[in-house]
């Protein structure tokens, strides 16, 4: 027997997404997009009053149903809340694991209680988001998931070195369980943008000055490429051109010098 799916107006079945880190930047731009798509939402991030306006913006516009939950990922009692509204809901469509932070500095000087949180949110609460998502999508035959990664995630980030690290860690994970997931009807992918104009930058005190207007893209445009990656099943999608030339470029370059570039190049954006 087939589950009663709730119906739209328009006669399709409903379909719904929580996405991390939807009051700003590539999140909030998730948000936008699909509940132009006609999902109902559910939006974790900290700023709760970011979130209800968001919300109501999207009710009004869209008459989509948005359900906001604000946390903090990188304390344990908080995801756990989101891990089990994840775990119950049995008719969830799509989870994407967006909210992520980066620091930029002399790993020997940071501050360690904040790269701990760094890994906490980048990787621990997506681990468990995705942990507590599957089950219910592999049951069901269907679902989607996506772990926005970073091109920083390709190679070795001195100076970014533990976001660098946790966005390997993403990309890797992801495609690790794209393989497991294979014949089950459940998708995954890991999006790996690169300069992106949001919150993110100023955030992580980067200095934006010297990355010349090309190289940006807007977080419209890498959901854009993310949500299009997703209907032709890609499990790595890299959004814009310039920046799939650079990261098949940079594949070619030996390790040894890619780090030094690498190096010189952050060092060039310390804010
Ligand atoms: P952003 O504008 O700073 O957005 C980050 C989002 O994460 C915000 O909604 C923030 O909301 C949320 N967040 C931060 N800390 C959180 C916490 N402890 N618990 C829950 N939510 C938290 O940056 P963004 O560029 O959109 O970043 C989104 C993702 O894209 C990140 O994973 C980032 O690594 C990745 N990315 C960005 C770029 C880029 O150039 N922008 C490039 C590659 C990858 P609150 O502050 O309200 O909690």
């Amino acid at each position: 027997m087939t589950a009663s799916i709730p119906r739209r107006e328009s006669g399709g079945p409903r379909r719904s997404a929580l996405v991390t880190g939807a009051s700003s930047g590539i999140g909030l731009a998730y948000a936008d997009r699909l509940a132009r798509d006609q999902y109902d939402l559910t939006l974790v991030a900290r700023s709760q009053q970011r979130l209800e306006e968001l919300a109501k913006r999207l009710r009004d516009e869209r008459g989509v149903s948005v359900e906001v939950l604000p946390a903090d990922l990188t304390s344990p009692e908080s995801l756990a809340r989101v891990e089990a509204r994840v775990a119950e809901d049995t008719t969830l469509d799509l989870l994407v694991n967006n909210a992520g932070f980066g620091t930029q500095g002399r790993f020997a000087e940071l501050d360690v209680a904040r790269e701990e949180e760094e890994i906490r949110l980048n990787v621990i609460a997506l681990v468990r988001l995705t942990r507590a998502a599957l089950p219910h999508m592999i049951e069901r035959g269907r679902g989607e998931i996506v772990n926005v990664s970073s091109m920083a995630g390709f190679a070795p980030s001195p100076f970014l070195s533990t976001y660098g690290a946790t966005k390997a860690f993403v990309t890797s994970f992801t495609e690790s369980l794209s393989e497991e997931l294979r014949g089950t009807g459940v998708r995954v992918q890991a999006l790996c943008p690169g300069f992106t104009r949001t919150e993110f930058q100023e955030r992580a005190s980067v200095d934006t000055s010297q990355i010349p207007g090309f190289a940006w893209m807007s977080a419209e445009a890498v959901v854009e490429a993310s949500l299009a990656g997703l209907a032709k099943g890609d499990l790595v999608v890299v959004p814009g051109g310039l920046n799939k030339a650079v990261t098949v470029g940079t594949s070619f370059v030996p390790r040894a010098v890619l780090r030094r570039l690498m190096a010189a190049a952050s060092r060039r954006l310390e804010g």
